[in-house]
């Protein structure tokens, strides 16, 4: 059933209170044989009505005003709680703020749940972070104990473990970068500025900064084959960062004598993009998992142990700033390939 408005809900009780008034006045009337006029009857219950009316609305008035205020400046929270809310009578008040109310529940339950998610995410981030720092610093810290207790004189280690050291600290600084740049991007402080950029010029940047460290294990870093500029809509130096993590990792899982290849293709309004490689591959277990955030595949750990396990983390972060995909397709033990879509320019 529908509910009353305060205005029907007084006039019905005006109502009943008219009749009953004019009513009481009949019985009278007929018990004291005292004759009154009908339309002084009818004047008597009308009065009666109006003033009845009267008074319940500015009494229903009052009493919801204030009670209805208070539930609404709760609901509104601090900001809006010194303002009144201007309630209207002839609205089915009760129900609305019975719907607010319901509203109002089911967005805190919501709130308290992404708050809930963002304290364990805080506190599992906070964990990994204390688990990645622990190694390299451990390692500092043995090597210059060696050192100080007397290695420094030895010639036969001093100099290979200062260089272990050095490996060491640079761990940790690529490992600090990383999480700093994470960081930015998460919180937005480090937004994309999109520009009309050659990605092909882009690649060949990449390749060539590469170039050394694809040497060491004898692996081929070329373009599929020759191509003209393409130009697309990117942040140059998010994009170049990708790339380079793409890249980096082609040769860090890739085997020896291998190739890493970059291709290009025409995908509607966007460029496709990607980079392959003939290296250790990815089971599908691990492919749903690597975007995560210092996942590692545990067999890679012991062939290379550099990685701060965010760079991937690094490139869907990205990605997902320039409103793109990034994605994967291996074959454990044949290679992957790693693609991601930019809008034309
Ligand atoms: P890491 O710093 O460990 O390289 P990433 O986030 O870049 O961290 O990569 C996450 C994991 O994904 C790596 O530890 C590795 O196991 C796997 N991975 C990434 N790229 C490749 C690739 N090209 N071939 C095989 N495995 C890869």
């Amino acid at each position: 059933m529908r509910e009353r408005t305060p205005r029907e809900l007084a006039a019905l009780i005006a109502v009943i209170v008219g009749m009953v008034s004019g009513l009481v006045l009949l019985i009278i009337s007929y018990l004291s044989s005292l004759v009154i006029p009908l339309p002084s009857l009818l004047v008597f219950v009308g009065i009666t009505f109006l003033l009845t009316f009267l008074a319940v609305f500015f009494l229903l008035e009052r009493v919801i005003n204030s009670k209805l205020n208070l539930i609404y400046r709760i609901i509104h929270g601090s900001k809006e709680a010194q303002e009144k809310v201007e309630l209207n009578m002839s609205e089915e008040i009760f129900e609305k703020a019975q719907r607010e109310a319901v509203k109002f529940a089911k967005e805190s339950r919501e709130e308290i749940e992404r708050l809930k998610e963002q304290a364990e995410f805080r506190r599992e981030f906070i964990g990994n972070l204390a688990h990645e720092l622990k190694t390299p610093i451990f390692n500092l810290q043995g090597y210059l104990h060696t050192l100080l207790e007397g290695g420094l004189k030895d010639d036969t280690i001093n100099e290979e473990y200062l260089g272990r050291a050095d490996k060491n600290l640079d761990r940790l600084i690529e490992l600090i970068k990383d999480i700093d740049t994470i960081t930015k991007l998460e919180s937005g402080a480090d937004s994309v500025v999109l520009k009309k950029v050659d990605i092909v010029e882009i690649c060949e940047d990449v390749l060539d900064a590469a170039e050394m460290k694809a040497k060491s294990k004898e692996i081929d870093l070329s373009f599929k084959k020759k191509y003209d500029p393409l130009f697309v809509k990117a942040d140059p130096g998010k994009i170049h960062q990708v790339l380079t993590n793409l890249v980096i990792n082609s040769i860090n899982y890739g085997k020896e004598g291998g190739r890493t290849t970059i291709s290009f293709h025409n995908v509607g309004e966007n460029i496709l993009v990607e980079v392959a490689d003939d290296g250790l591959g990815i089971s599908d277990i691990d492919q749903q998992r690597i975007f995560e955030r210092f996942y590692r595949v545990e067999k890679s750990r012991d062939r290379h142990r550099g990685g701060s396990g965010l760079g991937l983390a690094i490139v869907k972060h990205i990605m997902e700033a320039h409103q793109q995909k990034i994605s994967v397709s291996s074959v454990e033990g044949e290679g992957s390939t790693f693609s991601f879509t930019l809008a034309k320019a």
